[in-house]
């Protein structure tokens, strides 16, 4: 029972969220808003009044923690910088870091962690959103010792969905803006899993809310990382663009990442190393094609040891080797056909079969 209780209270402090807009220019509204900010991120007590004894009353004590870890000028006033702070856009894990001693929060115990992505947002293709998260993966497992191993069926340790308001976690979203995204630290059942509130507009570039950088920073939860209040880190509570071409992992989150888990001992860059044949040329005159199907709206094209995916009519082709998305998938197979009803795709080699 105790443990349940930590545990319930580990997950309040990890995740929650905070009502969307509040109208701004209102001593009592700002107020208003200030409670339940520092409630949802700063474990500000409910109904706590005035404190008897002489000194800061607790909401002045929060508001002053909140400035300080965020950088602000510590003033305990609901002032101009405070307020616009508060209400910029922000992940929604806490950002005291008072629970984080709990035993066991220590990272995931091994080092290959599987993620699946349970399912995709509108905003962006299904192929945009597979590349946000895999490079989102990629900044962690360029620096550590971790690989990221996606898997489409079956309980994986970070399961990644898009949701908006309740979504049976207790942390209900709150609309757009707010709050992003959260995600819990690592442990069995929802530990590690990353939700992404789909009342955002995301995106890959720099309108709405980009999906790698808030990934990438919901990940450092997924791996066990706090929050940091230098606000050049990744891990900073609030949403900031940056070009994503243009993205390095600042030197505060490597640090911190590996504080967990060590530094990477060999170069992470081949990401298909398991794969010894060069992928067969789609240029030939008198290409043939092992299997096609439709997946999605996208085209589908098996030769060999790997697929051409056409994502609209269009886009230009990308090559992927089959095992990189499927790796329980054969090479050479004979025939494949989606299933839309059941958003699967069939695919035959011999007299076997295999859904994907
Ligand atoms: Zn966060
Ligand atoms: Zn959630």
């Amino acid at each position: 029972m105790k443990n349940l209780l930590l545990v319930l209270l580990l997950a309040v402090a990890y995740c929650s969220a905070f009502p969307a807009e509040a109208p701004k220019g209102n001593e009592e509204n700002d107020a208003k808003f200030a409670e339940e900010y520092l409630k949802r991120y700063y474990n500000l007590q409910p109904n706590l009044k005035q404190s008897r004894k002489k000194g800061d009353s607790p909401l002045v004590l929060k508001i002053k923690e909140m400035q300080h870890f965020l950088g602000l000028k510590v003033t305990g006033q609901l002032d101009t910088d405070t307020m616009e702070l508060m209400h910029q856009p922000r992940c929604g894990f806490t950002d005291v870091g008072e629970y984080s001693t709990f035993p066991g929060n220590k990272g995931w115990s091994k080092k290959e962690i599987t993620y699946r992505i349970l399912n995709y947002t509108p905003d962006m293709t299904t192929s945009e959103v597979d590349v946000a998260i895999q490079r989102a993966f990629k900044v962690w497992s360029d620096v550590t010792p971790l690989t990221f191993k996606r898997v489409y069926d079956g309980i994986s340790d970070i399961e990644i969905s898009f949701a908006a308001q309740v979504h049976n976690d207790f942390y209900p979203f709150d609309g757009p803006h707010g709050t992003l995204a959260h995600a819990f630290a690592p442990s069995s059942g929802i530990g590690g899993d990353a939700h992404f509130d789909e009342d955002e507009t995301w995106t890959s570039g720099s309108n709405g809310y980009n999906l790698f950088l808030v990934a990438a920073h919901e990940f450092g939860h997924s791996l066990g990382l706090l929050h940091s209040s230098d606000p050049s880190a990744l891990m900073y509570p609030t949403y900031h663009f940056i070009e994503p071409s243009e993205f390095r992992l600042p030197e505060d989150d490597v640090n911190g990442i590996q504080s967990l888990y060590g530094a990477r001992t060999e170069p992470s860059e081949p990401e298909q190393p398991h794969q010894p044949d060069e992928t067969p040329s789609n240029c030939l005159p008198n290409i043939t094609f092992d299997a096609v199907t439709t997946l999605r709206g996208e085209i589908l094209f098996f030769k060999e040891n790997s697929f051409w995916r056409q994502i609209s009519k269009n886009s230009e082709v990308e090559t992927h080797f089959i095992k990189t998305f499927w790796p329980s998938l054969p090479n050479h197979i004979q025939a494949a056909y989606e299933i839309q009803d059941r958003d699967q795709v069939i695919v035959f080699k011999g007299i076997t079969f295999q859904y994907v």
